[in-house]
């Protein structure tokens, strides 16, 4: 595997996002092949015994196992990396196993976890009930007071974990002041930024210390494979991150890895035009829903700070029906192009009730102090024409009386 001639990496640390997510970390086999090679080999051969020690040893760089690396896995964690300006990148089979493998490798029994209350519902069960079972002290917060994660550290928190956008509420934290409160606790500020993805939002510039993704959302974004990745400094990666998954495994599979550095070349396209449709459709809605809340839109109680560390609204708005579980299924039921499904990041439309899905395994009075009510619908806009999308929502909102 070889880099082109004077591609340095001082060179490609300087490239903007956007040429990073088309070029960023390419490493060309002795072929030239002009797109990325698919590796799809579980382990590697040695030209004499002692070369397999050596690489065992660590003496000599190279591949053993793709548990460990593989060059596809690499290429799309160089590109990540060098899009989000962090010093280290690890990939994941999936989101959860990211958010998993960061959190679990950094606590241990006895420490506390602070985490902003609005998550994504698998999340959420994660700090409420696998990682307390671990003798990991819990505590969760509204993200949107940062006071109330100063007044919640203690002396044994190691770790803040947020969403921003949360998922499915909407809710914004303030990544800067939240990271200075966790600095003074001697904790580190962990970040889901699947909402938003590197294109909007880059926590590690406001004060964060990890960034974490749900690769399967935007950066797929079409739909196809499962993907999760982990950011933050290369000490952090060796010694803590890398100690836990090199002998756990969560590890993405060279296919996917493939699929995703394809989907990078788009990122910058196809999320700034999923921005600009979601903006269009909350505009046309918002007087005809109750109560509708998109971050780019003077209406949501923290747009100041949305675009203060955004630019742009993101991709998925919330809309709050006074009719109950009914009137948001008779809604879904009624669309004839959106269709009804969990996912988010798509370039298809999708529409969701978070209650009875994606935070049905949330207890149900943790979803109502979330925000998460059942006249509640998630809408993820995608790539069609924003005039479609918006004529589909105008009859289904007609269909159920609005
Ligand atoms: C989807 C999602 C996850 C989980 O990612 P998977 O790839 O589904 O495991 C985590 N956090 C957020 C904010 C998400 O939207």
């Amino acid at each position: 595997m070889k880099r082109k001639a004077g591609q340095d990496r001082t060179l490609t640390r300087n490239w903007r996002p956007a040429t990073q997510a088309v070029r960023g970390g390419t490493a060309r086999s002795e072929y030239g092949e002009t797109s990325e090679a698919l590796f799809l080999t579980s382990g590697y051969c040695y030209d004499s015994a002692e070369e397999a020690a050596a690489r065992f040893r660590g003496d000599e760089k190279g591949m053993t196992y793709s548990r460990l690396q593989n060059p596809t896995v690499e290429m799309l964690e160089q590109r990540l990396a060098l899009m989000e300006g962090a010093e280290a990148c690890r990939a994941s089979a999936s989101g959860m196993a990211a958010m998993t493998a960061a959190l679990m490798s950094t606590l241990s029994a006895g420490d506390h976890l602070l985490a902003g209350r609005s998550l994504f519902g698998s999340c959420r069960v994660l700090v409420d009930t696998i990682l307390p079972r671990f003798g990991i002290e819990t505590t969760t917060v509204d993200g949107r007071d940062s006071d109330a994660f100063r007044k919640a550290m203690r002396p044994n928190t190691k770790a803040i974990f947020v969403e921003t956008p949360a998922n499915p509420t909407l809710d914004i934290v303030d990544i800067g002041a939240v990271a200075d409160i966790a600095h003074d606790g001697g904790a580190l500020l962990f970040v889901d930024n699947a909402f938003a993805s590197p294109i909007v939002q880059r926590p590690l510039d406001l004060g964060a210390d990890i960034v974490g993704y749900s690769a399967t959302k935007l950066m797929d974004g079409q739909g196809r494979v499962l993907g999760g990745a982990v950011m933050g400094p290369e000490k952090w990666m060796e010694e803590t991150y890398l100690a836990f998954t090199r002998h756990t495994g969560p590890v993405l599979s060279a296919f996917n890895a493939w699929v995703l550095l394809k989907s990078l070349e788009t990122l910058d396209l196809r999320v700034r035009r999923a921005c600009d449709n979601a903006l269009k459709v909350a505009d046309a809605l918002e007087a005809r829903v109750p109560r509708l809340l998109y971050p780019g839109l003077e209406s949501h109680p923290q747009q100041a700070l949305a675009m203060r560390q955004m630019t742009a609204g993101g991709t998925i708005l919330a809309l709050h029906l006074d009719g109950g579980r009914a009137q948001a299924h008779g809604l879904l039921d009624a669309l004839r192009l959106v269709d009804i499904s969990n996912n988010v990041g798509d370039s298809r439309s999708l529409m969701t009730h978070p209650a009875s899905t994606t935070h049905a395994a949330v207890a149900e009075p943790v979803r109502a102090e979330m925000g998460v009510g059942e006249g509640m619908l998630r809408l993820s806009v995608g790539l069609e024409d924003a005039d479609d999308v918006i004529d589909d929502l105008d009859q289904a909102l007609k269909a159920v009386g609005l």
